[in-house]
């Protein structure tokens, strides 16, 4: 059994984005690549940010992109619970032994009090964190405080001198100077622990072997690995993963476009390309292979291959290898795909049999046309209804002209027996020839006429599926913009 544990701790404050998305795969990806345990927690000690809908939100956005977990909410496990307000009596405890042991004292300083002096030193020039000032309080100052009213925060003591220092797996020897770790805030007044304690706690207590998040926790390592010392655990291995840019190198945000992996998902992403493109950044396979199947992705991740310079997102790249993965499918998949999308759309209704098989016929004759799911509705409403979008860009095709020997196609078309597209194809060749134009002359303005685009998978096979009476009357009347 591998001694790998590893855990995603999201704060449920909003929806999973790339980056968290990002973190979570990492994480995943590492356990599943190790045999190891892959741990999801709640980290909801915000309590004016959390919300339950965001905690539900994240859970279904990794079920969607196939992260599964073995320990967490929904899932139990031997070191639970898993979202961090229900372990508030856990909390209490180390707040007590950091008491006891000397290793932090209650703070009485107020809100607007720190804000005044932290404004003070750095007007003087000084460090602008906590001063200590209640690191030497007497039983006396104390009990006055108390009689104030005034609700004390715990916080937590760090070292006056020396340095902190890891190996990190991404930017290799880092260290702090434990002068620049000021005196941090481990419990609050309302007795929720702050972020750096949960995580010391939770990370010690379920055994958490490597932590991977966000540079942005980078200053909040040597804060936790403080304590992790002072408590006796074992500090996990920890990792930093570079900050995830725009193409304008800001980091990326909602301004930048679909950020959260349900607007993935609804804009027709496969969870598995998501998966692919985010693995992408940050980590290399080595080689310029690009798409991978999230079983060898699983196989070739490895930590020493994680990048400490920053990732760009590149939008047409996504795109790019979910075009990849849809060709990987095979017409099944896409069929299972599609049918609810069909159905969404009021294309196609369930249990209607024969919409389904000609939606498989449909699929097969498209190829490799899709290159997202999104495209779907578009591509296939013409071969569910007679309400489907034209593209006015290519009504030029049906002029006049082309409009007539249309008209011409469908008398033939009408007095055929059978109607295959081999049959369909052979007249439209005949009567070209007759007519003395290029087959194309006829190919395209009826493709037009028939699916009001001007592109689309072969002409003759798309008139099989259609059927000969739905194109004989398209054919007569054909639609214009
Ligand atoms: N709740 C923290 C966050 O969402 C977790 C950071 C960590 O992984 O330690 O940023």
């Amino acid at each position: 059994m591998s001694h790998v544990r590893v855990r995603f701790a999201p704060s449920p404050t909003g929806t999973l984005h790339v980056g968290g998305a990002r973190t979570a795969l990492f994480n995943w990806l590492y356990a599943r690549n190790q045999q190891g345990i892959f741990i999801l927690r709640i980290e909801d000690t915000d309590q004016e940010r959390s919300t339950v809908e965001s905690h539900a939100q994240i859970l279904r956005s990794l079920r969607w992109l196939g992260l599964d977990w073995d320990e967490g909410p929904e899932m139990g496990g031997a070191f639970g619970p898993y979202v961090q307000s229900e372990r508030r009596a856990i909390y209490a405890q180390y707040a007590q032994r950091l008491l006891d042991e000397g290793l932090g004292y209650h703070c009485y300083c107020a809100p607007d009090e720190l804000a005044q002096r932290r404004a003070e030193a750095m007007a003087q020039g000084r460090p602008p964190g906590y001063d200590r000032r209640c690191r030497t309080l007497t039983d006396e100052q104390r009990r006055r405080f108390e009689a104030e009213g005034r609700a004390p925060v715990l916080r937590a003591r760090m070292p006056d001198e020396g340095v902190t220092k890891w190996t990190d797996l991404v930017h290799g020897e880092t260290e702090f100077q434990n002068t620049v770790l000021d005196d941090w805030v481990a419990l609050k007044s309302d007795g929720f622990p702050t972020y750096n304690f949960g995580a010391v706690v939770d990370d010690g207590l379920m055994e958490i072997s490597h932590v991977l998040r966000g540079d942005d926790h980078i200053s909040n390592t040597p804060r936790q690995i403080v304590l992790f010392k002072a408590f006796g655990f074992r500090a996990p291995k920890f990792g930093h993963l570079p900050m995830i840019l725009g193409p304008d190198r800001q980091r990326l945000s909602k301004r930048h476009g679909a950020a959260s992996a349900e607007e993935f998902r609804d804009a027709g992403f496969l969870p598995q390309a998501l998966v692919n493109y985010l693995a992408l950044l940050g980590w290399s396979p080595g080689d310029n292979r690009e798409v991978f199947t999230t079983e060898q992705l699983i196989k070739a991740f490895s930590l020493k291959r994680l990048n400490n310079t920053a990732a760009v997102f590149d939008l047409e790249k996504a795109k790019h290898i979910n075009a990849e993965h849809m060709k990987l499918l095979p017409t099944s998949a896409k069929v299972e795909l599609a049918w609810p999308i069909l159905l969404a759309r009021g294309l196609a209704h369930e249990g209607d049999e024969a919409a389904r098989i000609r939606l498989g016929r449909v699929i097969e004759i498209m190829g490799n046309r899709f290159s997202n799911l999104g495209d779907i509705p578009t591509h296939l409403a013409c071969y569910f209804t007679e309400d489907y979008s034209v593209d006015p860009q290519g009504a030029s095709v049906l002029d006049e002209a082309a409009r007539e020997r249309v008209h011409m196609l469908a008398a033939a078309y009408q007095k055929l027996p059978v109607f295959t597209a081999k049959i369909a194809e052979g007249v439209l060749r005949e009567l070209a020839t007759n007519l003395q134009v290029d087959a194309g002359d006829l190919i395209h303005p009826a493709r037009y006429a028939l699916s009001g685009r001007t592109v689309g998978p072969s002409l003759f096979a798309a008139m099989e599926v259609l059927g000969q009476k739905t194109v004989v009357a398209r054919l007569r009347r054909p639609k214009v913009s």
